[in-house]
């Protein structure tokens, strides 16, 4: 049916017609016949006489074949690989096209949710919440964020899928098509409960220690914390007024004499020593400070570490000692034991935060 033998084209024509079915050297030519023709040559001939089409290779459409299906396999890849990046992240992110159809989301988001990703696709964020104010909020952000795009962060409280209510700091931004559209939205839902209430609890702590130390600071019996390396940690004006002039003026400078050593400004300071050093429970001597008699009760506040003393002016008959001692001993460790907690709190929120950032680090 061909004539063999007839060559109507140039050298140069048939190694271009060649090309286009990527024949570019004489060892790539199969001259398989898969496309009616006994030779590549003879097929370009025929491509240049307008009689075949390169779609008519077998060859060719072969390696098309192969070629998409490597190029499926590598946007399978890429789709699983970004979605288990996405899945890793341990909060809950969602991203949704402009009218509010969830496009996907991580794991966290099903958890969040209480469903499955494959449920989740097409609904929207309002179907998992009765939170009026929250659906408000969303649909202003919508409308706000597609006329400026950018991101916006709200504070929410709202209600989980295990009926628990938690305050949430809802982060939602646009993402764009690479000619500049907006794309959708993307949100991400970050848990902020626990440190609102720790918040609320060190902001209660830190009044009642504040609370506590003014009415020590109220007492007209002298009172003394010292630590245990005989710094005052705090005192109150009548402790200052009572063991000298010196101590007054300096206490006009640095009230509560804090960080003074209380050997330089007592003459009994070795009783201190003593009971940071025995862990007695307490101590008690008349002492004569400045020709003035004084009951002085020292007690451990924290064992070998923290003691506190008590001066009581026995000339005074209004004041009952014991129970002067008893009340500030009271009042002394449970400021002690706010500031324990706020020391605590602090040091767990640091430890969360470094455990957060460490799991996405180590992702
Ligand atoms: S099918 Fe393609 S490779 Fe095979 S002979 Fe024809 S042109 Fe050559």
């Amino acid at each position: 049916m061909k004539d063999k033998n007839k060559v109507t084209h140039t050298e140069t024509e048939i190694k271009q017609a060649l090309t286009y079915i990527e024949i570019f050297e004489p060892a790539d030519e199969k001259n398989c016949n898969g496309c009616g023709y006994d030779t590549c040559r003879e097929f370009a001939q025929a491509m240049l006489d307008g009689k075949a089409r390169p779609s008519q290779c077998s060859s060719l459409a072969k390696k098309v074949i192969n070629k998409l299906k490597k190029k499926e396999k590598q946007l399978r890849d890429n789709l699983f690989f970004h979605q288990e990046i996405i899945d890793s992240i341990p909060i809950p992110m969602v991203y949704e096209e402009p009218n509010g159809a969830i496009l996907g989301c991580n794991k966290s988001f099903e958890e969040l949710v209480g469903s499955a990703k494959e449920k989740i696709k097409f609904t929207k964020i309002e179907d998992y919440t009765s939170n009026k104010k929250f659906i408000e909020i969303l649909k202003s952000m919508n409308k706000s964020l597609l006329k400026n795009p950018g991101k916006q962060i709200v504070e929410i409280d709202l209600n989980t899928s295990k009926n628990e209510i938690r305050t949430i700091e809802f982060h939602r931004s646009t993402f764009s098509s690479r000619t500049g559209e907006i794309n959708g939205f993307v949100s991400v839902f970050f848990d902020i409960h626990d440190r609102v209430k720790e918040k609320q609890e060190l902001q209660k702590a830190k009044d009642l220690s504040e609370l506590s130390s003014n009415l020590l600071k109220l007492m007209s019996s002298g009172f003394v914390i010292v630590d245990k390396d005989m710094k005052v940690i705090d005192s109150n004006n009548s402790f200052a007024k009572m063991i000298g002039e010196e101590a007054k003026l300096i206490s006009e400078i640095n009230p509560g004499l804090i960080g003074a050593d209380i050997s330089k400004l007592l003459s009994f300071s070795e009783l201190f020593s003593q009971l940071l050093e025995s862990g007695e429970k307490r101590i008690s001597k008349d002492i004569n400070i400045n020709n003035h008699l004084y009951k002085v009760s020292l007690f451990s506040i924290k064992k070998n570490t923290v003691v506190g003393a008590i001066l009581k002016d026995l000339t005074d008959p209004e004041v009952n000692t014991e129970e002067i001692v008893e009340r500030a001993e009271s009042v002394i460790k449970e400021n002690l034991e706010t500031v324990q907690k706020i020391a605590y709190l602090l040091g767990e929120n640091a430890s969360k935060t470094e455990n957060v950032l460490s799991s996405i680090i180590n992702k």
